[in-house]
């Protein structure tokens, strides 16, 4: 026990501005080791992530002092460019980041190289290492390097085993410092492919070298899950099935496929998005509290939720899971093209852009509750949050004036746009008569303190930087979703009736409360 001095002091907390001794001391914890320096090299670099993500977030860790010096990031690909064309493409990319502040643009694109390789010749890779180990213009390159993996999903397998193969994985003997490897999901396609890209990974990385990253996990609203239901005494104990009805976990999107067609025809909503962001918000919601807020607890907690869902009812797949792919439409006032008619899109696909499925978790918290997870391109609203449906009153002793259902508590933390947390209750509404009105307690997560905020590739680039893993996937967690995906995956994919189990949804129509409606008139049971 705390001396009563040392613990917080909640006083009369103004929710959205206050900072709490613990809050203090989280921040304390997490920025306290400091990275050491390091070459970043990414592969794939002439590529969409590279200059909407990876960039811009390497070059707001600088400005804020976050990256130790020295540091080199390399990009390389096939295409080719020297250093002064990465750079302007960079620069380009960063658009209005880089007019304020001419100089702090200049000193990092210095640090920013380039190097062409072929992802199929060992030399290309070998060559690369001897530029690592050599420097630029006498100064030499820190040893201590993050290969990142911004290619297509099928490059992966490949140029790993290149990394490899070319003595670029090696790590503590003369001369190399720590090497690490960043992979975006998706990690495969299904099991079986997975578990063959792990395979490759470790026969060249050891598992604390690997990265496996999913953004979502980054996002500050996200982190904050945990502590809200383990730093908080007073929801945990309601935290199931006895109080809990039901939690429903939204992702909508209003943009369409846009340029990624040509992966977007392989993986569906249910790659794309479930295997990964869906089943981690999953996770983070169903988990049993980790003994300690350490890599290896947590993931070890989220672990025992993905070992426990109920295998899917795939010979009822309609009852469970409604798939859809979206039509014209208009969207924010906009005329948009279907699905069918996007450039690269064969004019047949059968590919979900929506799903919206029903998944239970065998367990002693869990069993019976329902989870509805969903996600669609081309919603009628942009809006990721969680919302928990508390169970009705046992017993309305307000059923003589009110009659006999009261409408629930719900709980919703809101990821996009909105990043708060807000508990809808009941109250007595004013006046003489007894009549409740349901009123809403609001946490704005930014408030007061939006310059705090850090964007989720900053995070997990430092994360990586620093050798955290808390917010990287452990493989036994990608392997246990591709598990539970994998049949779903095959018992659409060869249905007789593929066509008939997709809702062809007109662009910009299916907003949250559309989805609701249609859970409850297609699902059974509800
Ligand atoms: P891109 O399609 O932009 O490809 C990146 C680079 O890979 C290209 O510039 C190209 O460079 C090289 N490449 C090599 N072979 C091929 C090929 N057959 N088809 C296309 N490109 C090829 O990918 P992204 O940058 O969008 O994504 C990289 C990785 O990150 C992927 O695994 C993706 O799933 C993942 N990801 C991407 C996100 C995003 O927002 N873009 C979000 C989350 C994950 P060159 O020809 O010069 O060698």
């Amino acid at each position: 026990m705390k001396p009563e001095d040392e613990q917080a002091d909640p006083g009369l907390l103004d929710l959205g501005t206050a900072t709490t001794g613990t809050e203090r001391s989280m921040a304390t914890s997490i920025g306290e080791k400091d990275p050491e320096s390091f070459t970043l090299v990414i592969i794939g670099a002439s590529g969409d992530l590279t200059e909407r993500k990876i960039v811009p977030a390497l070059f707001d860790l600088y400005r804020k002092g976050e990256i130790p010096a020295p540091f080199r990031v390399v990009g390389c690909a096939r295409t080719h460019l020297d250093d002064q064309g990465f750079r302007e493409k960079m620069r380009k990319a960063l658009g209005k980041k880089t007019r304020s502040s001419d100089a702090e643009w200049k000193a990092f694109a210095e640090r920013l190289h380039y190097w062409s390789i072929d992802y199929s010749d060992e030399s290309s890779f070998v060559a690369l290492g001897t530029f690592l180990n050599s420097g630029v213009q006498g100064q030499g390159m820190a040893q201590n390097r993050i290969f990142y993996l911004a290619i297509p999903p099928s490059l992966c397998e490949l140029t790993v085993g290149m990394i490899g193969r070319s003595g670029l994985a090696a790590e503590g003997t003369e001369g190399y410092g720590w090497s690490r490897i960043v992979i975006e999901k998706p990690f495969g396609r299904d099991l079986k492919s997975a578990a063959a890209l792990d395979r490759s990974l470790h026969e060249h990385f050891n598992e604390h070298q690997i990265f496996r990253m999913d953004h979502y996990l980054a996002k500050e609203t996200v982190q904050n899950i945990l502590m809200f239901r383990f730093a908080n005494a007073i929801f945990e104990p309601i935290w199931n099935r006895r109080y809990v009805d039901s939690v429903t976990i939204r992702a909508l999107e209003t943009l369409g496929v846009e340029h990624r067609a040509g992966y977007y025809e392989q993986a569906g909503v249910l790659r794309d998005m479930f295997q990964n962001h869906m089943m981690q918000l999953l996770a983070l919601m169903a988990m049993d509290p980790p003994s300690a807020f350490e890599a290896d607890r947590v993931r070890d907690e989220k672990v025992r939720v993905y070992r426990s869902l109920r295998p899917f009812p795939v010979g009822r797949l309609n009852d469970y899971l409604i798939l859809g792919q979206y039509g014209p439409g208009v969207v924010r006032g906009k005329e948009v093209p279907g699905y069918r008619e996007e450039p690269g899109v064969r004019p047949t696909s059968l590919i979900p852009t929506f799903a919206s499925m029903r998944v239970f978790i065998d367990n002693w918290r869990w069993q019976g509750t329902p989870f509805y997870l969903t996600s669609g391109k081309r919603m009628g609203e942009k809006v990721t949050n969680i919302t928990i449906q508390f169970k009705e009153v046992p017993h309305s002793v307000f059923r003589n004036v009110l009659g006999e259902h009261i409408a629930v508590n719900c709980l919703t933390m809101g990821i996009y746009p909105d990043e708060r947390i807000s508990l809808m209750f009941q109250t007595k509404h004013p006046g003489p008569r007894v009549s409740l009105t349901p009123v809403t307690m609001d946490f704005r997560y930014a408030q007061g303190q939006e310059d705090a905020l850090m964007e989720a590739y900053e995070k997990l680039l430092l994360d990586c930087m620093l050798g955290d893993q808390m917010l990287f996937l452990r493989q036994d967690s990608v392997e246990l979703c591709w598990s539970f995906l994998t049949p779903i995956l095959n018992a659409c994919e060869t249905c007789s009736d593929r066509s008939e189990m997709l809702l062809f949804y007109e662009s910009g129509t299916l907003d949250a409360e559309a989805v609701e409606r249609l859970n409850r008139t297609r699902m059974v049971g509800i």
